[in-house]
């Protein structure tokens, strides 16, 4: 018979901008790679089809970081498999309904998950439904080293890690070997395909055409001291014997808009832009020559496939710690959490060290992935073959499993 076209529901929470940007990445990369073979939905389940605390994620998790030591014990006191396990099988009979009748409701061939939180309920709810062989279920992990626990469950077909270290850590949690996959972290194709010259982008967003830029940023929610910084970096790329400035500085806000207006109201001695949550973070990194940011998983991959050397700044305790070693350890860039340092090493960067700046560069592309996104795809395009030619999935949505309990 005629294919039938495959839903693809991909769960991700806004917690951050990492995980949409990783499932816009999938949902993307799918689109150009097999076009109306598959329907994708990027959803936010829980936000949507729960209560509190599920759908309160995106709040508690912006007011916890916010607050680093309430997030340091949340992310270490929940590691051990046993206390999450309880508490996702808690929400889960509480909520079992409500999760059910989300995931239902796209009549899914393949669940992707890209959330630490989003594998317990959702393979409990496959497994109420007998459907666990009939539904291609995946994990895309978005942290590139010291990931929280809940995000191996050994109940998927595949669980793609984006480094080798956060395959040993699956292995050592439990997962088999055959539902490994390294491909690296998965970045929007916008990215990984792009196409641009320096010259070019600075005229489209109207930069300075002569002198090195450096972008300034904090994840999704524009975390870290990115204000300090900004007005270091206002001194310290000013040459005051020849009165004119050695760099300009573009800094991206994202979500938060305290900052951004705050950045405005200031009088610089360099060119400045400040931006807010910006959509296409491949253009302004194209046009800038190196980073200073938070130790966020998605900017740093992205960053490296633009060849950007980086100054980490900052980093979430838990799940960033590891990305510090892993970008300062392969020579990519730096980690400093003082404000006055980051602008100096910039300065030099911009006026005495240009070489450095180069070799970091160059070491940065080396550890790019920008075909990551692909691969994964690809692989789950395969699990799905091997289920056979997709017989429509039998979705009973009378049936409940509340009454299972
Ligand atoms: N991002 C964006 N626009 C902005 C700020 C950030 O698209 O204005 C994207 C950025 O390119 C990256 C993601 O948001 O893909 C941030 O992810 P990361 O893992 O670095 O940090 P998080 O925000 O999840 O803590």
């Amino acid at each position: 018979g005629a294919e039938r076209t495959k839903n693809v529901l991909i769960l991700m929470s806004d917690t951050g901008g990492g995980h949409r940007a990783s499932a816009e990445a999938i949902r993307d990369a799918f689109r150009i790679e097999f076009g109306d073979e598959y329907r994708i939905f990027v959803k936010d389940v829980w936000k949507e089809y729960t209560g509190w605390p599920l759908n309160n994620m995106e709040r508690s998790y912006k007011f916890m970081v916010k607050h680093v030591q309430l997030w340091k014990v949340a992310f270490h006191s929940t590691s051990p498999r046993w206390i999450h396990s309880c508490y996702l099988a808690a929400i889960a009979a509480y909520y079992a309904k409500e999760v059910e009748a989300g995931l239902m409701e796209y009549k899914p061939d393949i669940i992707i998950s890209v959330h630490p939180l989003m594998q317990h309920i959702p393979l409990w709810v496959l497994k109420w439904q007998g459907l666990q062989k009939k539904v291609v279920f995946v994990t895309v992990i978005t942290d590139l080293n010291t990931c929280h626990p809940t995000w191996f469950h050994p109940g998927v077909n595949r669980c793609y890690c984006p480094s080798k270290e956060v395959a040993k850590r699956a292995l050592y949690d439990g997962l088999e070997e055959s539902q490994i996959r390294v491909f690296g972290l998965p970045i929007r194709p916008s990215f990984a395909r792009a196409v641009l010259s320096k010259d070019d982008l600075r005229k489209e967003l109207e930069m300075e055409p002569d002198i090195p830029a450096v972008l300034l940023m904090g994840g999704g929610e524009g975390m870290g001291p990115v204000k300090k910084t900004a007005l270091a970096l206002g001194e310290s790329l000013y040459d005051k014997d020849q009165g004119k400035p050695i760099g300009q500085l573009i800094i991206i806000c994202g979500r938060n808009k305290a900052l951004a207006s705050t950045l405005e109201s200031e009088e610089w001695k360099i060119p400045v832009k400040v931006r807010g949550f910006e959509t296409q973070m491949e253009k302004w990194m194209g046009t800038c020559d190196c980073i200073i940011t938070k130790a966020g998983p998605g900017t740093i991959a992205e960053a490296l496939i633009r060849g950007l050397p980086i100054v980490l700044n900052d980093f979430i305790p838990g799940q960033e710690k590891g990305n510090v070693p892993y970008v300062v350890e392969n020579r990519a860039g730096v980690f400093t959490r003082s404000p006055k340092e980051t602008a100096r090493i910039v300065a030099e960067w911009f006026s005495t060290k240009t070489d450095e700046l180069k070799r970091m560069s160059e070491n940065a592309l080396k550890l790019a992935q920008p075909e990551a996104v692909f691969d994964i795809v690809k692989d789950i395009h395969e699990l799905a073959l091997q289920r056979g030619p997709l017989a429509n999935i039998p979705y009973d949505l009378t049936s409940s499993f509340t009454s299972f309990i």
